[in-house]
């Protein structure tokens, strides 16, 4: 019903409509025609004037209206037009003045169509003003939807032209702290945090005057002092003069994202234990720092730290503490220097100290860094009270200072790597300055080490045997000694490669060939009934006395080789007795079951405890060669070698003299109570062809005697 209603308001049937009231006019005319215009010779004038203007006038408006509804799509228009067209044909039945009842009718047809088309206008009038406040409604309703929902979510702000605020949302106070009394009428300077430099509210400014939006992040200050970033969007409206005429401003709260973001890059940057700087910020830091000496010509220091044993703290009261102690020696070396300086964690308990300008010449600079660190030093060796612990630490310290701008850093740090190997070889707790010599000590160190990797397969090392006396001077055993003859360079001293095979971990492997070689000596003798008895002294170092394992490598060996094992002796220093007591212990005693002896190497240098020495499975000591070197020359030299003399008697265990040179040396020992001696003065290391002849020498002596 509604659809068909609807279909007959279509602008056809309007036009129909008016078609047809204008047809029957025109056939109703010329029907009439004569008779009607003879009618009309007796009206008056004016009143045809006037009909006719009436009309006219109708006609006007009506195509006026119609030309609107067509153009405009508007059927209110079109209605209305063809009413006042119908209104404008009704005026042609007055037009002429006629007994002809057919105008009366006309008039009253015409009348009635028209008042029905004005209904329709009317009708549809309506229609649309129900339809537009309808869609009024819903888009005030969106309207406020949308509003609710960026209130909800953005910061909003409009501002007049000036940058004077005029609306705030409450969002707005509630991140900025301020009420809107607080706010409006005030620039967005009330919540400037000083983080910007002024370029970038210059930048802000010239993109929105000239009427472009600006998208940019924002750290604002709230009233209480804290800060907030907001991803700020400010759009800016235009006046009639085309100029901005208000801005608006929708920021959203990122203060969580930013934080995250600064954590992260803190993270990335920073050590997690310490907070300091890690090796990358360091590394920055440090190539600013050398590249600052173009500017500003002076010198530059960068110091490497390192712990002296730190790792017995971990080992011996647990990772925590070791960690506790590590954080107390960031913030004590943060102390010692200046705000512009930087103090790094590498790693471990490896730290770098940067220090910029320290002076303007070498001398100055030098001297300069050697107060920093020993001021370092002094802050660090005080005593840390971790919980119930107090414990002592000491650094190392490696300096190298610079003052090109083309240095390189990798290589400083190399530099002042080196310079703290000599400090930790010069005896630890100290600071070393790296010089170009101890480059070239680097240099020749890689060398051998690349040289001593191939020593085993090129059959290079040799045992030399050193044989140890009785107070007869009767050979008791030997003391196998290593000897490296490298086919170019010829010999080259344990002294020099034993602890670099120590470092670099080939100990493990020559340590087993020596033992091994020396247990097939062993073997050897024990087949001769001359020889049987004699025992062999074997150098064991740390890493390969602490290698999981060695225990049963030492088993192995001797039933490879068929050594026995009551003849040979371990010689172990002070030193690599110190870590992990217990397990060392329980190590001594599984070899000692075997009838393994043991033999303490170098005694008197270390820092043994009395305590301990009681605990393991120690049978001889050997006092070290330095003390016998000096026993006329230095009375505590002398003092100590009777100690240890007195020590081995009360403890039990047999005690040797090393390095002995001269029948004095030997007079004095013996009257001290010493039973068996090593030393030039008997023999040198010798190899075992030598050996031999020496062996068969003292046994063509003995036979001679008796
Ligand atoms: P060490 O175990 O204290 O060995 C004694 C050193 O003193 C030997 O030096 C020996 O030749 C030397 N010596 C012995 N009597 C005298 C003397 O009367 N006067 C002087 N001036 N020196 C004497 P060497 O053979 O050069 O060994 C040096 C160090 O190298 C050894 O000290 C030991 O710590 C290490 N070493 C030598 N051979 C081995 C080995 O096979 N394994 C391990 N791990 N270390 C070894
Ligand atoms: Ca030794
Ligand atoms: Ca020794």
């Amino acid at each position: 019903m509604r659809t068909v209603f609807h279909s007959c308001l279509k602008p056809r049937a309007a036009y129909a409509i008016g078609i047809i009231a204008a047809l029957l006019m025109v056939v109703v005319l010329v029907m009439q025609g004569t008779e009607l215009w003879v009618t009309a010779q007796h009206r008056l004038t004016f009143a045809v004037g006037y009909g006719m203007a009436f009309c006219l006038a109708h006609l006007i408006g009506s195509a006026v209206l119609i030309r609107r509804g067509q153009t405009l799509s508007d059927s209110v228009s079109l209605w209305l037009g063809i009413a006042v067209f119908v209104l404008g044909l009704r005026q042609l039945s007055f037009l002429f003045i006629s007994q002809a009842s057919i105008f009366a009718v006309l008039e009253q047809l015409y009348s009635l169509t028209a008042y029905g088309l004005l209904g329709v206008v009317g009708w549809l009038g309506l229609k649309r003003y129900e339809y537009k406040d309808q869609k009024l409604k819903v888009s005030q309703k969106e309207i406020n939807e949308l509003k609710m929902a960026l209130d909800a979510h953005a910061i909003v702000a409009v501002t007049d032209s000036r940058g004077v605020i005029t609306r705030v949302n409450d969002k707005f106070c509630t991140i900025s702290q301020y009420s809107r009394e607080d706010l409006i009428g005030r620039t967005h300077k009330v919540i400037n945090s000083g983080h910007h430099p002024k370029e970038f509210f210059k930048d802000l400014w010239s993109t929105i005057t000239q009427g472009e939006v600006w998208n940019g992040e924002v750290c604002n200050r709230a009233k209480d002092g804290s800060l907030y970033w907001v991803q700020s969007t400010v759009v800016p409206f235009f006046g009639k003069d085309g100029k901005p005429e208000q801005y608006v401003a929708i920021r959203a709260d990122i203060t969580s994202r930013k934080e995250a973001e600064a954590q992260t890059q803190h993270m990335a940057l920073h050590d997690a234990l310490t907070g300091l700087p890690n090796r990358r910020l360091m590394n920055d830091r440090l190539i600013t720092t050398i590249q600052s000496k173009e500017r500003y010509p002076s010198f530059g220091a960068v110091l490497l730290m390192d712990l002296d044993h730190f790792k017995e703290v971990n080992d011996t009261l647990g990772h925590a503490l070791g960690d506790e102690l590590l954080r107390e020696i960031a913030q004590r070396l943060t102390q010692c220097v200046r705000k512009v300086d930087t103090v790094a964690r590498l790693g471990g308990d490896e730290f770098v100290i940067i220090l910029d300008r320290v002076g303007a010449d070498l001398t100055a600079a030098t001297q300069n860094t050697k107060s920093i660190g020993e001021k370092i030093r002094q802050a660090l060796a005080e005593p840390y009270q971790l919980g119930i612990h107090q414990l002592s630490v000491t650094p190392s310290l490696g300096v190298v200072l610079f003052d090109a701008s083309d240095d390189d850093s990798e290589e400083l740090i190399k530099q002042a790597d080196i310079a703290l190997y000599s400090a930790k070889e010069a005896g630890r707790n100290q600071l070393c300055f790296f010089e170009a010599i101890l480059q070239e000590e680097t240099n020749e160190r890689a060398l051998v080490l690349q040289e001593l990797r191939k020593v085993l397969e090129r059959d290079e090392l040799k045992l030399f045997y050193q044989p140890v006396v009785d107070d007869q001077q009767n050979i008791l055993g030997f003391e196998a000694l290593v000897r490296w003859f490298h086919h170019e360079y010829g010999s080259i001293s344990p002294i020099d490669f034993i602890p670099l095979a120590e470092q670099s971990g080939l100990i493990i492997p020559i340590g087993a060939w020596i033992l091994e070689t020396a247990c097939w000596q062993l073997a050897q003798w024990s087949t001769d009934p001359e020889r049987q008895n004699l025992t062999m002294a074997v150098n064991v170092s740390a890493r390969q006395f602490n290698q999981a394992g060695f225990a049963e490598q030492v088993q192995e060996i001797l039933i490879r080789t068929g050594a026995r094992a009551d003849r040979l002796r371990l010689e172990l220093t002070e030193s690599m007795l110190h870590d992990n007591i217990e397990s060392t212990i329980v190590k001594m005693e599984t070899l000692r079951k075997l009838g393994i002896r043991f033999s303490l190497d170098d005694f008197g240098t270390g820092y043994s405890s009395l305590s301990y020495l009681k605990l393991l499975p120690l049978n001889q000591l050997k006092i070290d060669k330095s003390f016998v070197d000096d026993i006329f020359e230095d009375p505590s030299h002398a003092a100590i070698a009777r100690t240890i003399m007195a020590l081995g008697n009360s403890l039990d265990l047999n005690v040797v003299a090393e390095g002995v040179e001269t029948q004095q040396q030997l007079d004095w020992l013996l009257d001290n109570g010493c039973q068996s001696f090593q030393g030039y003065f008997f023999s040198h290391p010798l190899p075992i062809a030598e050996i031999e002849t020496l062996l068969r020498a003292k046994q063509a002596g003995h036979a001679t005697e008796h």
